[in-house]
């Protein structure tokens, strides 16, 4: 089934155009800069060249008219009619405590991740844009929601309650609700593949390291601990997140500095986690690169993030009674040997050793292991499919919407 999954960002669109049954991507792109003077686009064919061009985009609805565009577009040969594609699955970040799984989305639904919209003001707006866009041109096929957070409905309440007077939890629903469920999920699956324990014995560790980063502990084929928690802000050291810090600190610095609410907001998402840390950048391997040249602060970055990496590891090692396998995904878990390495370095009290030759030997894209043969707990580098969680959910659910009398 030819799916067409939908990524929304405050000011940018991702797509990716699936056929869900070879499990194979026919088209992807991203429009980014979205009401800025020039949004910038690229539409990557899996069957041609990559196209670049830069344009005033004003709104999410003049973005997806732009992929509908090219995809449509005679001269590119990639969808010949809008009746082609048979669903839309669409990401959005927080389902709250409602949505267990993936759903079709019908009017109830969107109500629903609107009333999320409280608990991820970043995120769900544009997913919601994204959804309204979407639906005008493509109007009669299944839409799907596919919940960054639905993954870790699993957590025991253990994990997943604050230290906070119970009421609040009752009365706001305020509680661990982890994201990047999808990635969590797939690579999971990727090593269950490969082990012949059945999956309801097995103990993973999945390391989402990216711009955005977060842990998840996986215990018979569930989550039942991750380290971002009621927001995507908590847990590990990102790009320009802060990760777990003492709550106290928000109290100190309104008072020192004075800051209005927002501003606080901004310095926590913004400008914090390894951008803060160093000064200097929120990407990874700018950071690498000015270490090696020398710059304190960039390794300082580099240490702290590894350091949260291995605390995480450590407490989740200790949560499961220990591990079958850590799996490293995302732009730095994929791509990076140094963190890999840093992470793990010293863990060979838990059973985890790294072969290094292995590990600087991963190639991009290539699900690699890189622990020794020795080792008892496995270590893998394992490319992560977001989209293809949410093609193939999107499709199932079309499928059984179409087969179902009451829709
Ligand atoms: P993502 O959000 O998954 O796209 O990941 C983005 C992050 O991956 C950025 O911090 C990049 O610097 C980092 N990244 C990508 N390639 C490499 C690499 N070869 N070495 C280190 N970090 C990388």
């Amino acid at each position: 089934m030819l799916v067409l999954v939908i990524n929304c960002g405050s000011s940018s669109v991702k797509y990716d155009l699936i056929e869900t049954k070879l499990e194979k991507g026919i088209c992807k792109g991203i429009i980014e800069r979205i009401g800025a003077v020039t949004s910038i686009i690229k539409h990557q064919p899996e069957n041609g060249k990559t196209v670049k061009d830069t344009k005033a985009i004003n709104n999410h609805s003049e973005a997806l008219q732009e992929i509908m565009n090219y995809l449509l577009s005679p001269e590119n040969q990639i969808v010949n009619s809008p009746s082609d594609i048979k669903a839309v699955g669409h990401r959005v970040v927080h389902g709250g405590e409602m949505f267990k799984d993936s759903v079709l989305i019908e009017d109830n639904v969107l109500e629903a991740i609107e009333q999320a919209i409280d608990l991820a003001p970043l995120h769900n707006p544009p997913n919601l844009k994204g959804i309204q866009a979407a639906q005008k041109y493509l109007p009669d096929v299944p839409h799907v929601a596919v919940f960054d957070t639905a993954f870790h409905h699993s957590l025991p309440a253990e994990a997943y309650l604050y230290g906070i007077p119970n009421r609040l939890y009752r009365r706001y629903k305020i509680r661990k609700y982890g994201f990047h469920g999808t990635s969590h999920y797939f690579v999971s699956r990727q090593f269950y593949k490969l082990t012949n324990k059945p999956v309801e014995e097995t103990k993973v560790i999945s390391c989402h390291l990216g711009n955005g980063a977060s842990i998840a502990a996986i215990k018979g084929g569930k989550s039942i601990d991750t380290s971002m928690g009621f927001t995507p802000l908590s847990g590990l050291v990102m790009g320009t997140r802060c990760g777990d810090i003492d709550p106290s600190i928000l109290f100190y610095l309104v008072e020192k500095e004075e800051l209005p609410l927002n501003n606080l907001h901004a310095l926590l998402n913004r400008h914090s986690g390894l951008l803060g840390l160093s000064g200097y950048a929120a990407d990874m391997r700018d950071l690498i690169a000015e270490a090696k040249n020398g710059d304190r602060r960039c390794q300082q970055a580099i240490d702290v993030f590894c350091y949260k990496v291995k605390q995480h590891i450590g407490s989740y090692m200790a949560s499961m009674n220990g591990c079958d396998a850590i799996l490293f995904t995302a732009g730095i878990g994929e791509n990076s040997p140094l963190i890999r390495s840093k992470s793990l370095a010293n863990l060979n009290f838990m059973g985890i050793e790294i072969d290094e030759e292995k590990n600087n030997a991963v190639k991009s894209g290539v699900l690699t292991k890189i622990s020794t043969d020795d080792s008892p707990v496995a270590v893998y580098v394992v490319p992560t499919n977001e989209e293809l969680v949410i093609a193939i959910d999107a499709a199932k659910i079309a499928q059984a919407s179409a087969q179902s009398p009451w829709i």
